[in-house]
């Protein structure tokens, strides 16, 4: 009895700090007491399950794997929103209303909307016990574990709140929080998230919900849904939701008139770059709940509410000069260098200008005044010239000609917007960016080894490709500037382990255009060695999960090629892998098979069905050919799919037949 009431004051203490920290913005105790309190917790929980309870505080921390998520249909209609860009619209929006509620102007709640992933809340007695996403808006999926771990969701609610309903609301990923997450994912060598609208729904699919658990994530809270739930208008039922543990952001207004929501409008059009969150535009809802019963909802959307979207933010300034960098595979990327200017909180002084074409398409003079936007992308980019501030006709970009590292002449290839420098084996830059590739942390991750290393052996007439590394000697770095006895031995050490990095590594640092981590790691996966990979012709390659046309042809390109058939015999030949790790397999009842999964499954995930087929040695193709051995067919399986194998001859089993061949 004793450990149960210690477990119940322990929880009590820490959902009350939540609440206080959340709600109130009042610490009870200080992060490093919290902390212990959430230890001697967990520990207690950990030594009586017994006293499990999926609500206790210490869900937050995560540590549940949910395999596949569960598909939930949500109670009520998850719609979408309409949208209007401009003060006529939002007029003929307030028209139809007056029009619908006879001629009377209701009064509207104005709130900020939130760029993020929408998600619906179910609280029973008290607890949470649902969490979904937006999905189709009819079903989404059960996220349930993940949520609990964000700190701003309530698990257990105070005050006088309904036995049982429904609430909504937004996840974001806060600015700073996801420009710590992007420092640190670069800083481990992996590309950095696009924007944090993607990387907030992203979080919550994850398997693991303690990861989740690490991503800084936020929940918004923007409607209570549920009959008879005591209340008359939905700006009052969003404050009082407040004192039951929600995050409802201070944010929100009421207007009573078209004046008054265009001021809100403009309002945060001018503020909305001090937000610790983005925003797309604003939503505007009618108030009384009695009124949004009668407006009602079109096939999409409420009558009763509008989104007013805003512009992506952009900024003028000017354009000084235009550079040209080369890439390892001799791309060329031209970048706008700009009068530094703040935009949404970061000093831009480069844009990206993608390739000749949207040069020309701008009719680019240096020396210009350019907006810039930055869509929720990493790179700004320019989207426009002003026209009243244009410079003279002589100052013109006129793109290059010749490789800016080694005055090779460009080449364009038909249907491409890129130019490239040809000169893949003479051009310095190619080649020191070819191994710096090899080398860094994603690739082989060679220890004690930099990129600007690279350089220096590369100009010091040591390397000139990859496989060259591993014949560095001692004596030849010896003599070099800054490179003492330890660093060398470090060095030497670190390219002799690489040797055993594993073979989707070494696929990825081939540097082959368009084959990135993820594709080598498919590649290894499916051909399982070098040499089966090296044999595939493309319409094999077009077979693989993932890999389409473009990956296809530039691979065959590449091993078409005698210098990387020579590179490659030359790492085989120094002992670096180029074998996947052969996976245990379970049987060796589906060696040599082709098979295509299609539909849905009773008994198992697709997902599931697909790691079967490979544990007992098949393959798992995504399109039907004549190289299909047979059809794994579910609930569902398309008719075009259906059609084919027919006019194929090739067998379509079920479920049961299929699990029965394995015996299971
Ligand atoms: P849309 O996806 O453009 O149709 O807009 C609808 C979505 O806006 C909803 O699913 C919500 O996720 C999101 N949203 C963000 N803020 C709000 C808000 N204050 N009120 C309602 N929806 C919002
Ligand atoms: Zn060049």
């Amino acid at each position: 009895m004793i450990i149960q009431e210690k477990i119940e004051s322990l929880r009590a203490k820490l959902h009350l700090c939540n609440f206080e920290y959340y709600v109130n913005d009042n610490s009870l105790i200080s992060d490093f007491e919290f902390d212990q309190l959430m230890k001697e917790l967990q520990e207690i929980e950990n030594k009586h399950p017994e006293f499990y309870d999926s609500n206790s505080p210490s869900q937050r921390v995560g540590g549940q794997i949910t395999k596949n998520f569960k598909t939930v249909e949500h109670k009520e209609r998850m719609y979408s929103l309409g949208n209007t860009y401009s003060e006529e619209e939002i007029q003929d929006w307030i028209n139809r209303i007056e029009k619908n509620l006879e001629d009377r102007t209701p009064s509207f709640t104005c709130e900020l909307k939130y760029d993020g992933a929408s998600i619906s809340l179910t609280y029973e007695k008290g607890v949470l016990i649902r969490a979904v996403t937006r999905g189709d808006g009819t079903k989404g999926d059960d996220v349930t574990q993940n949520v609990k771990t964000i700190p701003n969701v309530p698990l257990k609610l105070r005050g006088n709140y309904p036995d049982f309903f429904e609430v909504r609301g937004e996840i974001v990923m806060p600015l700073a929080g996801f420009s710590e997450l992007n420092k640190k994912r670069v800083a481990a060598g992996e590309e950095p998230y696009m924007n944090p609208r993607n990387t907030a729904s992203g979080s919550l699919k994850l398997q693991d919900s303690s990861e989740t658990a690490q991503r800084p994530l936020t929940c918004l809270i923007y409607a209570l849904v549920g009959k008879n739930l005591g209340f008359k208008e939905h700006y009052q039922s969003l404050v009082e939701m407040r004192s039951w543990g929600f995050t409802v952001p201070e944010t929100l207004t009421q207007a009573s008139s078209k004046q008054q929501i265009l001021e809100y409008i403009n309002s945060w059009e001018k503020k909305r770059g001090n937000l610790s969150y983005e925003i797309d535009g604003i939503v505007i809802k009618v108030n009384d709940l009695k009124d949004q019963e009668l407006l009602g909802f079109t096939s999409k959307s409420p009558r009763w509410a509008i989104s007013y979207k805003y512009q992506a933010e952009q900024v003028a300034t000017k354009l000084e000069t235009v550079t040209y960098q080369v890439g390892r595979t001799g791309a060329i990327t031209p970048v706008a260098n700009l009068n530094p200017i703040l935009l949404s909180g970061t000093t831009v002084k480069r844009a990206s200008l993608h390739n000749a074409d949207q040069i020309k398409k701008l009719d680019l003079r240096i020396g210009d005044r350019v907006y810039v936007e930055k869509g929720g992308e990493i790179i700004p980019k320019i989207v426009n010239v002003d026209p009243q501030n244009r410079a003279s006709i002589e100052n013109r970009i006129s793109y290059i000609k010749n490789c800016p590292n080694c005055g090779t002449e460009l080449v364009r290839i038909e249907g491409e917007a890129q130019h490239y420098c040809p000169n893949v084996d003479g051009c310095s830059t190619q080649i020191i960016g070819k191994i710096q590739h090899y080398i860094a942390r994603n690739a082989m991750d060679i220890d004690g080894l930099g990129s600007e290393t690279v350089s220096l052996f590369f100009y010091e007439g040591l390397i000139k490709n990859i496989a060259d590394l591993y014949t560095l000697k001692e004596e030849q770095l010896l003599p070099l500037e800054r490179m003492a006895q330890k660093s060398v031995d470090n060095l030497l050490l670190g390219i002799k382990n690489s040797k055993k990095q594993p073979f989707a590594k070494v696929l990825f640092g081939l540097g082959v255009r368009f084959v990135g981590a993820t594709v080598a790691k498919r590649l290894a996966n499916h051909f399982g060695t070098i040499t089966n990979l090296m044999k595939a012709s493309q319409e094999e390659l077009i077979m693989v999960d993932d890999i389409g046309h473009r990956i296809a042809q530039s691979l065959v390109k590449f091993f078409e090629n005698p210098k990387n058939i020579e590179l490659v015999e030359r790492l085989i030949a120094y002992g670096v892998t180029m074998e996947d790790e052969i996976k245990a397999l379970s049987s060796k009842i589906l060696v040599g098979k082709n098979i295509v999964v299609s539909g849905v499954f009773e008994t198992l995930s697709r997902n599931d069905l697909k790691a079967l087929i490979e544990e007992n040695g098949g393959k798992v193709s995504s399109s039907i050919s004549s190289k299909t051995s047979f059809i794994v067919a579910g609930v569902g399986m398309g008719p075009s799919k259906k059609v084919k194998a027919e006019k194929l001859g090739i067998q379509i089993m079920s479920e049961i037949t299929f699990l029965a061949l394995l015996d299971l």
